[in-house]
C-alpha cells in the first residue's frame, strides 16, 4: 500500500501539526523544517496533488488564506520581506504532493537564495514565439 499523504494526516488530526488558521476548505500550520521563523504552509483540506487538479473556487480559497496569513505574519513577526512559494512537480521541487503554498519571512542577512533571472537579452520575437504558444491554450 502506499503512503498515507501526511497532509491528509494532519487535516484528519492523524498526524500533529501546530495550526495557525482553518476555515472550511483551507487549513495553515507552521513547517516543521522552517527556513525561518513564521515559515508557514497553506493547503487545501481536500487532496490535490499539484495546482494541475485544482478548480478554481478551491485555488481561491487556499490564495485567500495565504493571503490572510501573509499579512498577519507580517505584523507579528515584522520581517523585511516575505516570498511566497510554491511547487509542481518533483523537477521544481516538490517534495510533498499535496498541494501548498509556503510563505516564508525574509530577513536582509538570511541565507536563503531565491533566483528568478535568467539570461539576458532573449530577442521580442522569441518572445513573441513562445507567447503565441501559450496563447492557443487561453
Ligand atoms: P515542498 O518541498 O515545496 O513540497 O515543501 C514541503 C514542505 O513540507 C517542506 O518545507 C517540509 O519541511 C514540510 N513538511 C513536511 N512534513 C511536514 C509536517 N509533518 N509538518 C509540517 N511541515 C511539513
Ligand atoms: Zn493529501
Amino acid at each position: 500500500m502506499s503512503q498515507p499523504c501526511i497532509f491528509c494526516l494532519i487535516v484528519t488530526g492523524q498526524a500533529p501539526a501546530v495550526t495557525l488558521y482553518e476555515d472550511d476548505q483551507t487549513l495553515a500550520f507552521l513547517d516543521i523544517n522552517p527556513i525561518n521563523d513564521g515559515h508557514t504552509l497553506v493547503i487545501p483540506r481536500q487532496h490535490h496533488q499539484d495546482i494541475h487538479s485544482m478548480d478554481e473556487a478551491i485555488y481561491r480559497a487556499v490564495a485567500e488564506t495565504t493571503r490572510r496569513l501573509t499579512e498577519k505574519i507580517h505584523a507579528a513577526l515584522q520581517p523585511d520581506g516575505i516570498n511566497l512559494f510554491q511547487a509542481n512537480g518533483k523537477a521544481a521541487g516538490q517534495t510533498v504532493f499535496h498541494f501548498h503554498n509556503h510563505i516564508l519571512p525574509r530577513y536582509a542577512d538570511d541565507k536563503m537564495v531565491v533566483e528568478v533571472h535568467g539570461k539576458l537579452g532573449v530577442d521580442h520575437a522569441e518572445l513573441e514565439q513562445l507567447a503565441e504558444r501559450i496563447r492557443q491554450h487561453l
